[in-house]
């Protein structure tokens, strides 16, 4: 290693959104093998990467809540959701020689491993990117929490929100010429502003365990690496 980056211990958050592309639902295998390519960059850097994928490109729990079904069930099939996305990441991490684990909430062993931190941290330490599938578990949750609360429970050294921007603005950039983008803000801030970055869960447990978060953007071709060498386009949100 010949640049010590910025964190040494990270989550990525990754919408299910992220890795369906042009397609409108589902997954772009070719989206997949991006962002496996960005977290092999950051593997390369010595960094410890957990990674959250939600679900949204294939299931959410409100989809069925909207129409008089039982939101439970729906959650379930949400969190089922997040755990196709991860073994399609695993899938592509594989390919390109990264040792990759998915590790879900809600045990599937014939799928996948099942969550516990003990042995997650023991994966990390050992350089694997392990992959945190199933949210958290529960349902009325989000995966935005799901990847808060495991970012708190390996001890990460910041959260990694991919969005469809590179950072937080000052109003929406995509339609507002004049919006600025924020160096730098803090969860209170976030969270007393209404900013949409992840759900408020979230965002509380970040700052109650003082976990920055780093909004930036997914789609950006080698954006997480850069960021995680110190330069790159984001919002830094800590106190
Ligand atoms: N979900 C859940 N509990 C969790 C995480 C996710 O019930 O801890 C369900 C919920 O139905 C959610 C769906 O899984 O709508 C997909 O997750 P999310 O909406 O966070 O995915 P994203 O928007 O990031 O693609």
């Amino acid at each position: 290693m010949t640049e010590k980056p910025r964190y040494r211990r990270v989550v990525l958050k990754a919408s299910g959104e992220a890795l369906m592309g042009e397609q409108g639902f589902g997954i772009d295998v070719s989206v997949v093998d991006r962002i496996a390519a960005d977290i092999s960059a950051a593997r390369k850097l010595g960094v410890e990467v957990g990674v959250v994928i939600g679900g949204g490109n294939i299931f959410r729990g409100v989809a069925v809540a909207s129409k008089g079904g039982d939101r439970v069930t729906g959650d379930h099939m949400g969190m089922l959701a997040t755990v196709i996305n991860s073994l399609a990441l695993r899938t592509s991490l594989v390919k390109i020689g990264v040792d990759a684990v998915v590790m879900s909430a809600i045990a599937m062993p014939e799928l996948c491993e099942s969550f516990s931190q003990r042995q997650a941290m023991s994966y990390m330490n050992a350089g694997k990117v392990v992959i945190f599938a199933g949210g958290t578990g529960n349902p009325f949750f989000t995966t935005d929490s799901a990847a808060a609360l495991r970012a708190a429970e390996i001890g990460a050294d910041a959260l990694f929100k991919g969005t469809l921007v590179d950072g937080v603005y000052t109003a929406d950039p995509r339609r507002d010429p004049s919006a600025v983008r924020y160096e730098r803000i803090t969860h209170a801030q976030v969270m007393r502003d209404g900013l949409a970055i992840m759900d408020t869960a979230a965002i509380a447990l970040a700052r109650e365990n003082h976990i920055p978060i780093i909004v930036f953007s997914i789609h950006e071709e080698g954006g997480f690496s850069a960021i995680l060498r110190g330069g790159g386009h984001c919002t830094i949100v800590a106190d």
